[in-house]
């Protein structure tokens, strides 16, 4: 089997250190409690991913809309046609497309955009998928081109075209292969290339979950770990997870642990109350990271708008960190605004900070860095 099968990238969290203060510029993915990427620390325990439709919490038109997809083939004796999942990380992509086998009664194989690095590792990947099989491709907007290509005629007409020989004498010949499918996962849609968003039959975009469906999921995540949580206290880590499963389950983990030393095991309201406290983590499910993103853009720019660029600048970490992980909650609770010309922070982020928000008649000035901090936002 190829070696882009089932290896991860890494992530960009395992660069080197930018000190900031006494932040770690890293921190948001390496540390962050409430960071919805992957870790390793998240390798989930058999049993906490739900494994059938019928026990997948949420996502409910999506699940609906799964769930004749299967059926329709499965009366057909067909593959399922080609998924693509999109939405922000943690929401439970991965766990589709193994339901989505699962419920097929085939098998899934995993990789990764970046994980691909030659059209000839894609052509070693198919070629070892038996017949109806899933391969899972997460980031898939990070395929090379080339692979890309490879890629189009094999979910179009499930074959291979390969160049044989070299110069003059090169030619092609067609590899047919058993019929697959593939499912796709980004975070990214819009980086998608449109032949091959073309090629996906179901497009489903996952949103972040609402309150009882995450309350659900941090009562089944307790079951299938054995924590003893009790309804206020799963109720407290579920408002704080910021509507995203893998950051409930990992708060359910640190609160296990705080509850074992400190609680003899029991999550109460109470427990989990100073628990997530310990961990920074505010009412809104906020932590340090998004509270500096907010107290940059009302405290150093007038509330905005300030670019994107110039945010991540400010606190030494990359514009794509910020874009993905910190504003989506941040634009969800409609803290944020994206306009035209900057991201802007509402009157409920003013709130939230307890600085008084300016009036209109307090003309704002405009966004601009304080003289002699200038030069560090360039
Ligand atoms: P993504 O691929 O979108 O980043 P995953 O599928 O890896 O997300 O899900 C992250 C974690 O959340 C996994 O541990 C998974 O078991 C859990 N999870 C996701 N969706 C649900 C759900 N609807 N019900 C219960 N657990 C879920």
């Amino acid at each position: 089997m190829g070696r882009a099968v089932s290896s991860r990238p890494a992530s960009r969290g395992e660069r080197g250190i930018l000190r900031v203060g006494n932040i770690c510029a890293n921190v948001i993915e390496r540390e962050r409690p409430l960071s919805p990427e992957r870790r390793p620390e998240d390798a989930v325990e058999p049993g906490l991913r739900p494994r059938r439709l019928e026990d997948y919490i949420g996502q409910d038109r999506v699940c609906a809309n799964l769930r004749i997809l299967i059926e329709a083939a499965q009366a057909r004796v067909e593959t399922v046609d080609h998924v693509l999942f999109y939405g922000p990380p943690g929401l439970g992509k991965t766990t589709l497309a193994f339901i989505l086998a699962n419920e097929m009664g085939v098998k899934v194989k995993t990789t990764a955009g970046p994980a691909v690095e030659r059209a000839g590792d894609l052509a070693a990947i198919l070629t070892n998928l038996g017949p109806g099989d899933v391969l899972f491709i997460d980031e898939v907007h990070r395929l090379r081109r080339d692979v890309e290509e490879v890629l189009y005629t094999a979910m179009e007409d499930f074959a291979l075209d390969i160049i044989v020989g070299k110069g003059p004498s090169a030619r092609s010949i067609r590899l047919n292969l058993p019929p697959f499918t593939i499912v796709g996962a980004t975070t990214r849609p819009a980086m998608l290339t449109a032949p091959l968003r073309d090629r996906f039959g179901a497009v489903y975009r996952l949103d972040f979950y609402d309150a009882a469906a995450m309350r659900a999921i941090v009562v089944r995540g307790a079951e299938v770990l054995g924590i003893d949580v009790d309804a206020r206290g799963a109720d407290a880590i579920a408002r704080r997870s910021r509507g995203t499963p893998r950051v409930a389950l990992r708060l359910l983990r640190r609160v296990r642990d705080y509850a074992q030393v400190r609680a003899a095991g029991v999550i109460d309201a109470a427990v989990a109350d100073e628990a997530l406290a310990m961990l920074e983590i505010d009412d809104l499910g906020l932590d340090e990271i998004d509270r500096r993103v907010l107290a940059l853009i009302v405290e150093k720019f007038a509330g905005g708008p300030v670019g994107l660029d110039t945010i991540a600048a400010a606190l030494a970490e990359e514009p794509e960190t910020i874009e993905d992980v910190v504003e989506p909650y941040l634009l969800q609770l409609a803290f944020l605004e994206r306009t035209p010309r900057g991201r802007v922070a509402t009157r409920g982020a003013y709130a939230h900070l307890g600085v008084p928000y300016p009036e209109p008649s307090e003309a704002r000035p405009p966004a601009q860095a304080p003289a002699d901090q200038q030069p560090l936002f360039r």
